[in-house]
């Protein structure tokens, strides 16, 4: 394998730059700790590859001093550039956001919290291809409920899609531009990047690590997002939720079918005597379930269909470090 050191010797050597895509919310305590770690891993780079860092925060609309501390780190280093948004957009807007406004010729996403170590940084870019990526290699320190609801996840959306979602896998990538591009290509609103990383294809590489602890401050994710999150995700990449309304509702009509014929021989044979209401009741009970169940499936796809053509942007910016058009007004435009 060639290491960027030899790359580098022999294509000659203008500096590379490696783009840090952080997105932020509610991050005031963790973003000094991630920063000071970052500007650490910066050093290395630039010792052991000759490359340049630039450091791109993304404030997903925090209602603590994230902004007052993006502002002051600006103000003391020009590697940091910063997009404020008008609101709480989301990490994987703020993911988006933060690709489109990286100018470098890797890029690496990672969380503030330092769950995703830029340590690792210098040993990805070892490896020279379209991506590095992460996972976790237990959910030790997470808590069990979580983690069972997460492996179903996995276990069903890998079951349905022909886009391979990884166990574990972590937002925390290092991406060559042609990667990026790809990535950036896919302005899709309702945004699944798990999904849109390995969608795009190229040759990956992975990293295991153990699952490391937020280094300050609180998740943002609750039972409800999580369960939001696996919604878009398998809406997002598999139509088979369809299929299998279409496939109940075939079963439905056959056991109706079979049914009737049995009403009908019995009435024949033994006359009709009104009995089973209860049992009827029950029966109309589990075909309404069913029928709303499956119009439910096919309102979730209307539903993304339709957030889709509305063509709204994807964030909207409320302030940026003032660097005139790294940062555009809004996503897909
Ligand atoms: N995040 C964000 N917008 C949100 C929620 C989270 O930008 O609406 C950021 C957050 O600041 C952090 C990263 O996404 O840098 C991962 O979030 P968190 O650590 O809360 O998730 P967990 O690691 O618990 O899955
Ligand atoms: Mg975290």
């Amino acid at each position: 394998m060639i290491s960027h050191a030899d790359y580098l010797s022999e294509k000659d050597t203008v500096p590379m730059l490696i783009s840090f895509v952080v997105p932020c919310y509610n991050e005031e305590e963790s973003l000094p700790l991630f920063y000071d770690e970052a500007c650490r891993v910066a050093n290395v780079l630039r010792q052991q590859s000759h490359a340049e860092a630039e450091f791109i925060f993304v404030d997903d609309g925090s209602g603590d001093k994230t902004l007052e501390k993006l502002r002051a780190l600006h103000a003391k280093d020009e590697r940091v550039h910063y997009i404020s948004f008008s609101r709480n957009f989301g990490k994987e807007a703020g993911l988006y956001a933060g690709l489109k406004a990286a100018k470098g010729d890797y890029v690496a996403t990672l969380d503030a919290d330092l769950q995703d170590p830029p340590s690792l940084i210098p040993e990805m870019l070892q490896f020279l291809l379209d991506c590095v990526a992460t996972r976790r290699k237990t959910r030790k320190g997470e808590p069990p409920i979580r983690s069972f609801f997460a492996k179903m996840f996995y276990r069903i959306i890998n079951k349905m899609s022909g886009t391979e979602i990884v166990d574990g896998a972590r937002d925390f990538r290092f991406m060559t531009r042609k990667f990026v591009d790809a990535v950036l290509s896919l302005s899709e609103y309702n945004r699944f990047s798990k999904g849109i990383f390995s969608w795009v294809g190229f040759k990956t590489h992975w990293i295991s690590y153990e699952n490391i602890e937020r280094a300050a401050g609180k998740t943002k994710w609750n039972f409800w997002s999580l369960f939001k999150y696996s919604i878009e995700g398998i809406a997002g990449f598999s139509t088979v939720p369809l299929a299998l309304s279409s496939f109940l509702g075939v079963f439905c009509c056959l056991i109706a079918f079979i049914g009737i014929i049995v009403v009908v021989v019995r009435a024949l044979l033994f006359g009709d005597p009104v009995a089973g209401w209860p049992s009827m009741i029950s029966i109309m009970l589990l075909i309404g379930g069913l029928q709303l169940f499956c119009i439910g499936i096919v309102g979730e796809y209307l539903s993304k269909t339709y957030t889709e053509v509305k063509h709204r942007p994807l964030y909207l910016t409320k302030e940026t470090d003032g660097e005139d058009r790294r940062f555009t007004p809004s996503a897909n435009v």
